[in-house]
């Protein structure tokens, strides 16, 4: 393979664009609008312990993998372009605040003990030690106690998307402006893209273009669930940090970056392809803020936003080469873990590509494998995800 044309410019482009420049390909990233735009820079950039364990998952040891590979990449981008993408080991501290909560954290920490993870649970005086700044809160009082993951970590999205970005320029990556509207197949290959301007050639292609990439993958026959579900986020500027752990409390998580920015989130909504703000939901975030933190004088809400998680139908994004075309793969369907997944899911399709033998077995990812009957929904897969979770929001 010597050239290669993504559609995408997400986490999931773009690492995988860095990837296959870094074996000697010549990458075009095809994108319809600028980072900011993408759902990868939504993203509040959460990594929950990923172990790697016994009876582990294929979507699982696709994240446990990625985990790894994020800490080698982080070290090497900053090397590579002098950007820091602020991977910090922070620890995430889970509050309960019903009897119900307390019971589902003690199940989550055997669990997460089970599969090689620390996990301590603490009562709520313990909670109040490890971060202080949550007695202040308008329901400190409602905290029966929480739960330590301090493997958890924290990686902020637009940095490592620069990152990415400077990495992929250096090792000549070309980036251009487009918006795919179809492909021309001859035969068994892909001969080209029509853009709203024009036509673009390429030897081979990649669909990485999250939400977007089952109506795109349709052109190929190719069924692909990737369903926009919605988060918004609100980004708030404290005069200094106030807390040093990811703090979630049900659907709801705070962020603490050093500089003392804290990001508030967030949602799960099926609301198609809407990527705006509510007042409703940007008050209720506040809420939690105020909630967890109390009144904090000095701070101002910078900005709020919203990205569209592409989901997928069995809880395993799609990788791999598109059935019947010789010259066409895909990377999408991340939902809620593309950040995190998006080092092993770069490494895997770079590999399928360029013909190395992958690390993971690809089975599970392949496109065209069967899809869950219509009516179940496997654990895992968005849909469950969104049934199982819907209840359990702030
Ligand atoms: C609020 C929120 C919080 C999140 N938090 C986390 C988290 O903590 N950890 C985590 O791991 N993940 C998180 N995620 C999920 C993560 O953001 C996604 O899984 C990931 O960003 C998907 O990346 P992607 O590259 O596939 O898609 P995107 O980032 O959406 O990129 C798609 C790209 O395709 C381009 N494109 C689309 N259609 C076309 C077209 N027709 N022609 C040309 N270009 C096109 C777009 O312009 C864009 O460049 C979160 C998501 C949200 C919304």
């Amino acid at each position: 393979m010597n050239d290669c044309c993504i559609v995408g410019g997400g986490i999931i482009g773009l690492s995988l664009a860095r990837e296959l420049a870094g074996r000697g390909v010549k990458v075009r990233v095809l994108a319809r609008g600028r980072g900011a735009d993408t759902t990868s820079w939504a993203a509040a950039g959460i990594f929950p312990p990923a172990p790697l364990h016994a009876g582990i998952s294929p979507n699982h040891a696709l994240t446990a993998w990625s985990d790894t590979l994020h800490r080698l990449w982080s070290t090497d981008l900053e090397a590579e372009t002098g950007i820091d993408n602020g991977l910090l080991p922070s620890g995430g501290l889970h509050l309960a605040r019903s009897a119900a909560g307390l019971e589902r954290l003690r199940a989550d920490a055997a669990r997460w003990r089970a599969q090689g993870a620390a996990a301590d649970l603490f009562e709520a005086r313990d909670v109040m030690a490890c971060e202080p700044a949550l007695a202040a809160g308008d329901g400190a009082g409602e905290i029966l106690g929480g739960m330590l993951l301090r493997e958890e970590m924290q990686l902020r999205p637009s940095r490592h998307l620069d990152a990415l970005e400077a990495s992929c320029r250096k090792r000549g990556v070309v980036f251009e402006e487009a918006d795919v509207r179809q492909f021309v197949v001859r035969g068994t290959r892909v001969e080209r893209a029509v853009t709203a301007t024009g036509e673009i050639t390429a030897g081979t292609w990649v669909l990485a273009a999250g939400s977007w990439t089952g109506g795109l993958a349709g052109a190929f026959g190719l069924p692909l669930d990737t369903r926009p579900i919605r988060g918004q986020i609100v980004l708030l500027r404290l005069p200094r940090p106030l807390i040093t752990r990811i703090i979630n409390r049900g659907l709801s998580y705070l962020v603490q970056r050093p500089d003392g920015r804290l990001l508030v989130g967030s949602t799960l909504e099926d609301v198609g392809f809407d990527p705006t703000t509510t007042p409703d939901t940007v008050t209720r975030l506040l809420g939690v803020v105020r909630s967890l933190l109390g009144e904090l004088p000095g701070s101002v809400v910078e900005r709020s936003w919203a990205g569209l998680r592409p989901g997928n139908a069995d809880g395993n994004p799609t990788i791999g080469r598109i059935p019947d075309l010789d010259n066409a793969f895909v990377s999408a369907g991340h939902f809620r873990a593309g950040l995190h997944q998006s080092t092993g899911s770069a490494v895997l399709l770079a590999d399928l590509m360029t013909g190395h033998p992958p690390h993971l077995d690809p089975a599970s990812f392949a496109p065209g494998r069967p899809l869950p009957p219509e009516g179940t929904t496997p654990p895992e897969s968005t849909a469950d995800y969104l049934a199982r979770t819907a209840a359990a929001c702030d």
